[in-house]
């Protein structure tokens, strides 16, 4: 077997079952390249790709400006380690804090590091600052959550499926129901020792929710009024996926830059990954200011590869397309013009129960139970006609397309959807 050799899909659908581990389930489509909205399998079947790799491709496939910086970077330097000093890492954390205000970035590469990083320097925090007793600390978090995938952040899920059998499991997890704003009131006032309030602004993983809209304010109120960090993990909702430059941001449509706008629930950690690469390559990073990231000297967390110089070149591009071609705003635009449109096909489907969603991350609700395979299907005959979608949690299919899309490619989406979801109405 060669990397030049040349397979069908079904080909390559049986390596992986062969040779693979079987911890995932995708839908049986080989994708070999990607162009802005679109992909293309072995066969040259084109798709729009309303998945974007869980909102990591938020600025398209295969960005010039972003798969331009990369390859210049991994001609040039690769790797030093963080034993040694290289000449991008500064000029990204410099572009980045200024990007979203805040004093300090610390870089890692998956979001799960990310979310790891940011449990550490909440723990940290609260010994060092907040005075709670040694191995006392607790992170609040909320029930059907998602934040990756470690042996810590596994411990806090009530996903079955990612949790069983992968005991014993951390300790320090308090769970509240999600947009339960009495609940995470009461959790703060119980207990005095708590490091911070871990939370998604909008539940992805479990089915695009959306919190009532004064939910995050709320919280961080909360937070603040009884010394706790308020802590976003915007690894799905950030970098104008949900027609802000955060989703913490509100309604605010400024570039995220500011204090004035009352809806802004600003985060005391910030925790960022997927498009902030734009899917070029594996970065994530927490951003805090001084009197929270200081906690963490040197030695005491780290990471080979993060911070490294193609990673540090990738994001700096990613992060000016989002700026430079007004991605937020497109996504705000588009976001409302694809649920109104749904909208106006579920008033007369039976198969569809609703729409919701912010931005360009919405989904919709299959009218049948959530085990049955009606969701799964309806996936089967959008990728046969054309669009890439995957099931969440049985009956609620995910759309989210990258969100340098056009009115016209959006329309297009509209019909092809529509046109599916017809064939399964009864
Ligand atoms: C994807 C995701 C993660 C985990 O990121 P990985 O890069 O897969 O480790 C964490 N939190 C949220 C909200 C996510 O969507």
């Amino acid at each position: 077997m060669t990397t030049a050799q040349k397979l069908t899909s079904q080909e390559t659908i049986a390596l992986e079952e062969k040779h693979g581990a079987h911890n995932y389930h995708p839908l049986p489509v080989v994708l070999k390249r990607g162009e802005g909205v679109y992909v293309w399998d072995i066969e040259d079947k084109q798709y729009y790709d309303f998945l974007s790799a869980y909102s990591a491709v938020n600025q398209g496939h295969c960005h010039p400006a972003i798969v331009g910086a990369m390859s210049k970077q991994a001609e040039t330097l690769t790797l030093t380690s963080r034993a040694f000093h290289n000449d991008m890492l500064g000029k990204y954390e410099a572009y980045t804090t200024d990007y979203f205000q805040f004093d300090k970035l610390l870089p890692m590469n998956t979001g799960a590091e990310a979310v790891e990083t940011a449990i550490k320097i909440a723990r940290k925090w609260a010994y060092e600052k907040k005075g709670v007793p040694e191995h006392e600390a607790q992170i609040i978090v909320c029930e059907n959550n998602f934040h990756g995938r470690t042996t810590t952040i596994i411990s806090f899920s009530n996903d079955e499926g990612a949790r069983k059998n992968f005991g014993p499991y951390t300790p320090g997890f308090i769970k509240i129901p999600y947009d339960d704003i009495d609940a995470l009131k009461r959790a703060l006032v119980e207990n005095k020792n708590i490091a911070g309030f871990l939370v998604e602004p909008i539940q992805g993983e479990a089915g695009v929710f959306t919190p009532a809209s004064d939910f995050l304010m709320k919280a961080k109120a909360l937070c603040k009024a009884n010394n706790t960090l308020f802590i976003a993990d915007e690894i799905q909702t950030g970098i104008a996926r949900t027609g802000a430059l955060l989703a913490v941001c509100g309604n605010c449509t400024c570039k995220g830059h500011c204090e004035r706008q009352e809806t802004y629930s600003r985060p005391d950690i910030l925790i960022l990954g997927k498009a902030l690469s734009g899917g070029a390559y594996p970065v994530s990073a927490v951003l805090a200011d001084d009197d929270v990231m200081n906690v963490i000297k040197p030695g005491q967390h780290g990471s080979t590869f993060g911070g490294n110089p193609v990673a540090s070149a990738v994001a700096m591009a990613a992060l000016n397309v989002v700026k430079d071609e007004k991605l937020a705003q497109n996504a705000r635009v588009l976001g409302e013009l694809f649920r109104s449109k749904l909208n106006e096909y579920i008033t007369e489907s039976k198969i569809v129960n609703l729409v919701r969603g912010r931005g360009l991350l919405n989904a919709i609700l299959i009218n049948d139970t959530e085990d049955s395979s009606t969701a799964w299907d309806i996936c089967m005959a959008l990728k046969e006609n054309g669009l890439l979608a995957k099931p969440t949690h049985g009956n609620i299919i995910r759309f989210a397309p990258p969100l340098v899309m056009t009115e016209d490619q959006l329309l297009d989406c509209v019909a092809i959807i529509v046109k599916t979801l017809k064939q399964f109405e009864k």
